[in-house]
């Protein structure tokens, strides 16, 4: 069993299928492809994510032995290595995937039902989270649901089912692979539920919010940015400040947010791939967007430290005039009557304060354990380390503390998708050397990502 569809968990799944070994492959979401899938392009080769998982993902790559459930959780585990029994929970999708066509008109006839866009968009009565999705059918939440006879009635194959129950189900598996990845740090959510802009400096220990991403809307997550950047964005891949729809001239980084601290809130550890991620922002800007939209990153130190990566750096640079300044920005302000947002810093080669105006900040929010996650790791007995992350064998990074619990991706800890995918083919090789083949009269398995 592999718990968690994002890449790691679909390389993992893939690699298991290719082996001949049955996987089932559960995420809670209504789709495979995790965080990936809401990315624009990606380090070090700028390519369209989407473009590279897709064709994994669809319904003809998956051959016989993988067997995919959407909007499932795992409730309890019995067992041991070689003998799980673990029970399953399949949420509505309150639309009978056989029958929908895709057509879009339920969300035609509801104009708010828009999704995919964290933290920029939250409404999403029926959604798709993305234009490839696996499977390929809308999800609805009824909660969310003002009219649900008029949504009933406007599907013309009757696939839109409201009184759908949640199933329950008990599997037997061999091993179980963990890769239910990770949450971002929220930069205004952090250890205080208070009005956060302006904030007293005495508060300051307590939370992340001085950056003034609740109150600001041109202060966004790197993920936000990502959406913003993105065809299949908010914006349609258009980049305008969330404040007036204007485009930015000036962008700010500022890197470590939530990893590397000691606030309530942050872990003291760095997450490895957001160093990374803002010079591909950073580039990605100015090579798509426009060339004159000056681009810096504050940043602690950059750790550049894959392969090549360096050389990534220095395009950053030098091919594309990204200005990167060592210095650690304390707050964001934006004085009342101005539309542009403040960052002070200092520098170690002037010991005076620095103040610049921009159009857009982004914090560089990094990884963090999921509690619901965590919640699950506990439960299979696995030893965590104190920020929640599962403890690993030193020489064996995705085996957990438990026989035949395996991890691999953002759920071990923060790091970029090269890492995700090395750990996922480790952790099938792991996980499959206890199941047994199964021989099927079906079509092959599919070819590996990348080749
Ligand atoms: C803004 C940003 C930009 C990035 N850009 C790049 C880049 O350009 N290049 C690069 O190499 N890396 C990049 N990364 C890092 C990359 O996104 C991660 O390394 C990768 O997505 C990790 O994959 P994963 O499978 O471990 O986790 P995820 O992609 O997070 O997948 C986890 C999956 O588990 C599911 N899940 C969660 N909880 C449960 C549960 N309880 N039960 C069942 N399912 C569950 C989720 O729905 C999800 O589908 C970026 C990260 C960020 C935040
Ligand atoms: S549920 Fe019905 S209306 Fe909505 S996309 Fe599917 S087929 Fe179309
Ligand atoms: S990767 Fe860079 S930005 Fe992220 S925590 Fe580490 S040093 Fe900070």
């Amino acid at each position: 069993m592999v718990v968690g569809g994002g890449l790691g968990g679909i390389r993992a799944a893939l690699d298991l299928a290719e082996a001949r070994k049955d996987v089932i492959l559960v995420d809670k979401a209504p789709c495979i492809g995790g965080l990936m899938a809401q990315l624009d392009r990606t380090f070090p080769t700028n390519n369209c994510d989407l473009c590279t998982v897709a064709p994994f993902t669809a319904k003809e790559g998956r051959g016989g032995h993988l067997d995919m459930r959407g909007l499932t959780t795992v409730t309890a585990v019995s067992g041991k290595e070689g003998n799980f029994t673990v029970s399953l929970m399949t949420a509505p999708r309150f639309i009978n995937v056989e029958k929908c066509t895709a057509c879009g008109e339920c969300q035609r006839q509801f104009p708010d039902c828009v999704d995919f866009a964290p933290g920029l968009d939250p409404r999403a009565p029926t959604c798709m989270r993305y234009p490839k999705a696996t499977p390929y059918a809308y999800v609805i939440d009824m909660a969310k649901c003002a009219d649900k006879e008029g949504l009933k009635k406007c599907c013309p194959v009757g696939a839109i089912e409201p009184d759908a129950l949640p199933k329950t189900e008990e599997v037997q598996c061999g091993s179980i692979i963990l890769a239910a990845g990770a949450d971002l740090f929220d930069p205004g959510n952090i250890g205080d539920t208070a009005p956060r802009y302006p904030v007293a400096a005495a508060q300051y220990p307590n939370h992340l919010d001085y950056f003034g991403y609740k109150n600001q809307p041109d202060v966004v997550t790197s993920l936000e940015y990502e959406r913003l950047l993105s065809a299949s964005g908010p914006t349609g891949g258009k980049l305008l400040r969330p404040s007036n729809g204007q485009p930015p001239k000036r962008v700010a980084w500022i890197q470590c947010v939530g990893s590397r601290g000691l606030q309530k809130g942050a872990g003291g550890y760095c997450s490895s791939a957001c160093c990374m991620f803002a010079l591909k922002e950073a580039i990605v800007t100015r090579e798509r967007f426009d060339s004159e939209i000056e681009t810096t990153i504050f940043y602690m130190d950059m750790r550049t430290f894959g392969k090549d990566y360096e050389k990534y750096l220095t395009r950053a640079k030098e091919q594309y005039g990204v200005r990167l300044v060592h210095s650690r920005p304390h707050d964001v302000l934006r004085p009342e009557g101005v539309d542009r947002l403040q960052v002070s810093y200092t520098v170690d080669a002037e010991p005076k304060l620095i103040t610049e105006e921009f159009d857009m900040v982004v914090l560089s929010t990094g990884f963090k354990m999921n509690a619901e996650v965590k919640k699950l790791a506990e439960n299979l007995g696995l030893e965590l380390y104190a920020d929640g992350f599962p403890k690993t064998d030193c020489f064996n990074a995705v085996a957990s503390s438990v026989p035949g619990v395996y991890v691999c991706g953002t759920i071990q800890g923060g790091k970029d998708i090269p890492e995700t995918m090395t750990q996922a083919s480790a952790a099938s090789c792991l996980a499959g050397g206890k199941v047994a083949v199964t021989p099927r009269p079906q079509a092959e398995p599919p070819a590996l990502m990348g080749q």
